[in-house]
């Protein structure tokens, strides 16, 4: 199959300097990252064939050789590893090497489940809680401590999983390697397939006497506590990866990542819509048809709003910046403030005389139908 030309699937000319590459590079890389595609095979394969063509012209050397013999200049023998067998994994810690750095929480926003280490054949437990935020967290922004249930290094054995006095040996399954290989003859030729060695689960090397605390594992039961930083603006199932604060790995192998799932508490007054919050205020019959200055309460604490003489039931009032803060972005949406007129449904002898003359001198006829009253209904409704 003819492979696309390296230039051509960064989009960057052939005079592109290092950074406009490395910026192409990256703006493909996120577009087409696993983790904001799961499952999709081709994005896959997009962020695989980027970064091998980052790889390559990202270097001086290796790039001099594409542009001047092409794919073949890559080859083995050529002095070049070439990029055969440049899988997933390659590419994953390709990019983490090189854009790890600014953390992946900044490049995805919140939601995303990287690591470097994919395809590491010993390696923690990933692990996940729930975290309950109210809407004022939300709001602010909040440093929370979790307590969080895990393995965590033996003590007894040092995370090692040798029972004291006892040393480790080369596995005899894989002589060391970790992995078996096997060869499979098929009508179009020979395949090498590589699979981890189950003997040594990978490691290469097996413990001669289990530790008698863990089994063997290097790890045990426990509670750790750990601290995150909730950016403001969040949302009922964005994530955070913690990484590293999972499971520690087995024998000392790299451990998991944590991945804490934002839940939203219901709110007493708030309701949210993206990033407005939209509140429903009630008004008396005299506030209404008089006017009023009301307590409103907002997610930084009462405010007051002027309501004008002769305002309807449902009408909308807007409190600009006084939503919820965009999430890794500047300025805040809006609080909706929609004022109920409130019946009273308990009127003494006296206030019922008063509505009475009221009703009188207003003549006693209905509230005529006012176009604009249904008008404005439908825009709250959004209907
Ligand atoms: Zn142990
Ligand atoms: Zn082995």
């Amino acid at each position: 199959m003819a492979r696309r030309d390296y230039y051509e699937i960064l989009g960057v000319g052939r005079d592109a300097t290092e950074e406009d590459i490395k910026k192409a590079y990256r703006k493909l890389a996120i577009k087409h990252h696993p983790d904001k595609n799961p499952g999709d095979r081709t994005a896959e394969e997009a962020f695989k064939e980027a970064t091998e063509a980052y790889e390559v012209l990202k270097d001086g050397q290796k790039r001099q050789m594409y542009d001047r013999f092409g794919h073949d200049g890559l080859r083995a023998g050529s002095g070049f590893d070439g990029f055969t067998g440049f899988d997933l994994a390659d590419a994953l810690r390709a990019f983490m090497r090189d854009f790890g750095g600014f953390g992946f929480e900044d490049i995805f926003g919140v939601g995303s489940t990287s690591r470097g280490a994919r395809g590491a054949a010993v390696r923690g437990q990933d692990l996940q809680v729930t975290l309950e935020l109210t809407l004022e967290e939300i709001s602010s922004g909040v440093d929370k401590t979790l307590k969080v249930k895990r393995q965590v290094s033996c003590e007894q054995c040092g995370g090692g999983g040798a029972e004291k006095g006892s040393g480790r040996r080369n596995c005899p399954t894989c002589h060391g390697t970790g992995q078996i290989k096997s060869v499979a003859r098929s009508l179009f030729g020979q395949f090498v397939s590589v699979h981890v060695c189950n003997t040594c689960g990978g490691e290469g090397r097996i413990i001669e006497k289990k530790c008698r605390e863990c089994g063997g594992l290097g790890t045990v039961r426990g509670i750790s506590t750990v601290d995150v930083k909730i950016p403001a603006g969040v949302s009922g199932g964005n994530y955070l990866t913690v990484r590293g604060q999972g499971d520690v790995g087995p024998r000392g192998a790299s451990p998991g990542d944590l991945i804490v799932v934002i839940n939203e508490t219901e709110h007493d007054h708030f309701t949210r819509r993206h990033d407005d919050i939209i509140v429903e205020v009630p008004l008396s019959f005299s506030q209404a048809a008089l006017g009023a200055e009301i307590d409103v309460p907002t997610l930084d604490g009462n405010t007051s709003l002027k309501v004008p003489p002769g305002t309807q039931s449902g009408k909308v009032f807007l409190l600009r910046n006084k939503g919820i803060p965009h999430l890794n972005g500047y300025g805040r949406g809006d609080e909706l403030v929609r004022v109920v007129v409130w019946t009273p449904s308990d009127l003494s002898v006296e206030e019922k005389e008063l509505f009475n003359k009221l009703a009188k001198t207003r003549g006693e006829k209905p509230p005529k139908t006012d176009k604009s009253f249904f008008e404005k209904l439908r825009q709250t409704l959004g209907v």
